[in-house]
């Protein structure tokens, strides 16, 4: 008995408060772009005797039922979004326990031009009703939403025949028929919204250990879905063993009728032009299914900042360079540091971790993914694999269909690090910027010669941009050996002293980009983003070429200045002192000293004549041909990049794709397609010595 009593007073520890309930019937007919829905919504109470909610401006409210009696309602424009209308009940004096609300009408937002790359994502629509598919998110307002905490759903939806549905939860039905289908799902984890996605697709489902992986595509990319499938599985596989059990019963990877690369809790919608790129099944794919933990699984509270993103760009994107090997993790680290130092700081668009909601643009990417994936790299490296691994689990298991913050994983990390980290969360959250290290009269000294010959090396690490609190990597290498050592740097002046067995010839700090740091411009090897990230830099029009091919580079030039890229100018009008002091990005090759100068510094890799180009040792004659190339100048802070195509349509077909490839120094294409990529190789800058 009193083992039973125990038990039933645990199980009332454990029960957590009450969770809103909505549940919703909806009848959809896409041709004429229109939905006719009950919604049931439970309530605790907290809304007091007058509930209210959001929902879709478009929509009619016919009717509203309070506990089974009708009540009257009030309809007014919401404060904050256009699209919504603020919908108040009015049931009397008492708070209603639960509501129902009939409503009906259009929503017909068609997105706006789609554009999708690594950089940006643009804004498209919150929802649509189209005869080509339907995609309802919970900020339409295709259904009345009390509030934004998590909350569970019952939805049962009515389709034309041949029409098939996804959204949040279990599928618990579906009853196809000649003159419709209806489909019910069910949530099994509290959701922060409802997604309602439809198309006339053709389903494949598979059962993995339990777990239904399905796809749904348009029958003209039903030839993609073997690799997704296999991708799905492998990726449910490794998050699984690493983070805990999957927490949905399904995974769904599901086509949209526009541009999308959206994850939701159990599948994600990707369009069509993005489902057909090669690389999504290797990279955002897992990325996708990763949020099912971190995202979808345990939600995004955003007070104090969107700690998710970089979390999962660690899991993910990070984790798929590790696996292989040592160096391209490495490479990868370098490349944040890259990205941010050219789009962040030198830019002047830099901003805490604290703020940062979403991605909007390269700057806000380089910061929201790029810097948080190293705090989290930089927490690992304290705390060792194990006991972080073990952190991200069992965060994961105390927060699934909870919203977390960072406060949730100062804790949770202090915890699993036994010692408080409160100075680390302060310092990488809440102050913008990075560290900026220098090295500082080192030598080398002999102590101790014969049979045991001792070395001693004496120096300072310097912080130029103000003092941070890192774990610094140096790495002396001499006579075939290598020692690594790490110095903790807390103030602007660390001095090192370190006794060596052997005489070292080389040292070199944070060789492997450990430390999320601002690089120095020698440390950066010459890379579009240098030119691409620069609001001062000055874009070249060679207007010597023909007209079409003018014209070609003048569009470009207006594209990339309206990015955030600096000042167009054009070639004939160029000169020396215009150039001064900034970076350039040459479209075209005009002929000249002025334009000979600017190019000497183009990696080896590429070479120029009148007729085309090589590049890696492949020759380019053809029309479609174009090629990028990005070198030092005198000045080795700053950059020249040259873009020419050997025709107006190699132009226009190539210089769209730049914005993607802003981590090379140098490109070629053909008809757009890119044939040759690389990056110069650089000496490693001022973090690197070599003792005499
Ligand atoms: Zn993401």
């Amino acid at each position: 008995m009193q083992a039973l009593a125990l038990l039933w007073i645990l199980a009332l520890a454990a029960s957590p408060p009450p969770t809103a309930r909505t549940s919703i019937v909806a009848r959809l007919d896409p041709a004429i772009h229109r939905i006719e829905a009950t919604a049931a919504v439970s309530l605790d109470g907290e809304g007091g005797a007058a509930p209210v909610f959001e929902i879709s401006a478009r929509l009619a409210v016919t009717e509203a039922l309070c506990d089974g009696e009708r009540v009257a309602f009030e309809v007014a424009p919401s404060e904050g979004d256009p699209l919504l209308s603020r919908l108040t009940l009015r049931p009397g004096s008492r708070a209603p326990k639960r509501c129902s609300i009939r409503y009906a009408g259009e929503i017909h937002d068609p997105p706006s031009v789609a554009s999708f790359s690594r950089e940006t994502i643009a804004d498209q629509t919150t929802g649509t009703i189209e005869p080509s598919g339907v995609f309802l998110s919970p900020d339409s307002g295709w259904y009345p939403r009390a509030s934004r905490s998590p909350a569970s759903f019952r939805l049962d939806v009515a389709l034309p025949a041949g029409w098939d549905a996804v959204a949040e939860g279990s599928e618990r039905g579906r009853e196809p028929g000649s003159s419709g289908v209806r489909l019910v799902f069910e949530t099994i984890h509290p959701t922060d919204g409802l997604h309602l996605v439809a198309g006339p697709w053709r389903r494949v489902e598979n059962d993995h250990k339990g777990v239904k992986v399905a796809t749904f595509l348009y029958p003209d990319d039903a030839d993609l879905g073997a690799s997704y499938l296999a991708g799905v599985v492998r990726y449910l596989d490794l998050y699984s063993e690493w983070l805990g059990a999957y927490p949905y019963d399904r995974f769904s990877v599901v086509e949209n009728f526009f541009a999308t690369g959206y994850g939701m809790a159990g599948f994600t919608v990707l369009g069509q032009d993005v489902l057909r790129l090669p690389f999504i099944v290797h990279t955002s794919l897992g990325h996708e299914v990763a949020h099912n933990w971190f995202g979808n699984g345990v939600f995004v509270d955003e007070t104090g900042g969107n700690w998710c993103e970089g979390l999962t760009t660690f899991v993910a994107d990070y984790h798929y360079r590790r696996q292989e090997g040592h160096d391209a993790a490495a490479e990868y680290r370098r490349e944040v540091c890259r990205d941010y130092t050219n789009y962040v700081s030198e830019a002047g668009r830099d901003f805490p971790l604290s703020e940062f909601t979403e991605r909007t643009t390269a700057a806000t990417r380089a910061v929201g993914y790029g810097k948080t994936m190293m705090v989290f790299h930089m927490l690992e490296r304290r705390l060792g694999r194990e006991r972080f691994d073990r952190v991200l689990r069992r965060v994961f298991r105390e927060n699934l269909g909870k919203k977390a913050s960072w406060d949730t994983w100062r804790e949770a990390f202090s915890k699993g690090a036994g010692e408080d980290l409160g100075w680390f969360f302060d310092q990488w959250l809440q102050k913008p910027g990075a560290p900026l290290l220098a090295i500082s009269e080192f030598s080398v000294r002999e102590i101790a010669e014969g049979r045991d010959p001792a070395f001693e090396v004496q120096g300072a690490l310097v912080q130029k941009g103000g003092a941070w609190r890192i774990d610094v990597p140096l790495v002396l290498e001499g006579e075939g050996r290598a020692e690594r050592i790490s110095v903790e740097l807390k103030d602007g002046s660390t001095p090192v002293r370190v006794r060596l067995p052997f005489r070292p010839s080389v040292l070199k700090v944070d060789p492997d980009q450990e430390v999320f740091r601002r690089l120095d411009a020698m440390e950066i090897p010459p890379v579009l983003s240098r030119v691409l990230g620069d609001p001062r830099a000055l874009v070249v029009v060679d207007d010597t070429a023909s007209a079409p091919v003018v014209a070609a580079y003048r569009d470009l030039a207006g594209t990339l200045t309206q990015s955030g890229m600096g000042e167009v100018v054009l070639a004939s009008r160029l000169t020396r002192e215009a150039l001064a002091g900034r970076n350039v990005f040459l479209l075209g090759l005009p002929s000249g000293p002025l334009f000979r100068d600017l190019l000497l510094g183009l990696p080896l890799e590429v070479k120029l004549d009148k007729d085309g180009f090589t590049a890696s040792e492949r020759r380019f004659e053809e029309p479609g041909a174009a090629i990028a190339a990005v070198g030092r100048l005198a000045d080795p802070s700053k950059v020249a990049a040259l873009f020419w195509g050997l025709s107006a349509d190699a132009v226009l077909a190539a210089g769209g794709k730049l914005v993607h490839y802003g981590k090379y120094s140098y490109l070629a294409f053909v008809d757009g397609r890119n044939q040759i990529k690389g990056v110069a190789k650089t000496d490693g800058g001022p973090l690197r010595l070599e003792f005499r």
